[in-house]
């Protein structure tokens, strides 16, 4: 399962990331913990650790580290925050930031994916609350949140996820339709939000429904 290799392959990578931005040490000590290579087909293992995006199930893309890393840093978890994922996809970043003490409520909407994420998180310990549905709608029985990551690249800002912020918090998202820029929104007062945008990248599209 895990040996002497994939240990330096994911102090490599930690280093990698430290050299190529200032990520916070809890950031980096996280992702220097998880076994990446676990959340990958066996086929893709020897991959895991270089930063590039890798396939998955249900043709989704797993996000590359530095971008694991950047929705990370954007989103300044606190412990025992209240996040909620929208795209589980193979639940990497779902463990990135459990292993940084938050509460995390992830959606997934291919469900061969949420039962994978439903057996390796638990598998490693990390206490999470994987849901199978449309992450448009987000949670609104579990509302507010501190924090929302959206995995996916969404055409806007979907108001529902707006709403279902706590006042004081931040949402990360992709927006944009073929190519999209990083977008912070955070809560200033009940109606008031403030939007910066973090560069340019490249997700797979948020859709609407579930898919069996
Ligand atoms: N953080 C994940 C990213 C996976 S790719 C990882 O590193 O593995 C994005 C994921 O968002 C895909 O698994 C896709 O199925 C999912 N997705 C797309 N639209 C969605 C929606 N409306 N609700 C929930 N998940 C969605």
């Amino acid at each position: 399962m895990e040996d002497f290799r994939h240990k330096g392959q994911r102090r490599r990578m930690t280093e990698q990331l430290r050299a190529a931005f200032g990520f916070d040490e809890r950031i980096l000590e996280a992702m220097n913990k998880i076994p990446r290579h676990l959340f990958v087909d066996k086929g893709m293992q020897h991959l895991a650790y270089s930063d590039k995006p890798l396939a998955i199930a249900a043709n989704q893309t797993i996000s590359r580290p530095f971008t694991v890393a950047m929705q990370t840093h954007l989103l300044d978890i606190k412990k025992r925050d209240k996040v909620l994922e929208i795209g589980t996809g193979c639940g990497y970043q779902t463990a990135v930031l459990a292993e940084l003490g938050a509460r995390v409520y992830s959606i997934e909407r291919q469900r061969a994916l949420y039962e994978h994420a439903q057996r390796i998180l638990p598998a490693l310990q990390y206490q999470v609350s994987l849901f199978y549905g449309d992450g448009y709608a987000g949670k609104p029985v579990l509302a507010p949140f501190h924090k929302i990551i959206v995995t996916c690249g969404s055409p806007d800002i979907p108001q529902q996820l707006k709403t279902q912020l706590a006042v004081g918090g931040r949402m990360v998202i992709p927006v944009g339709e073929d190519s999209q820029t990083m977008t912070v929104v955070d809560r200033v007062t009940e109606n008031d939000y403030q939007i910066t945008t973090h560069g340019a990248c490249n997700f797979v599209p948020m859709l609407e429904g579930t898919m069996k």
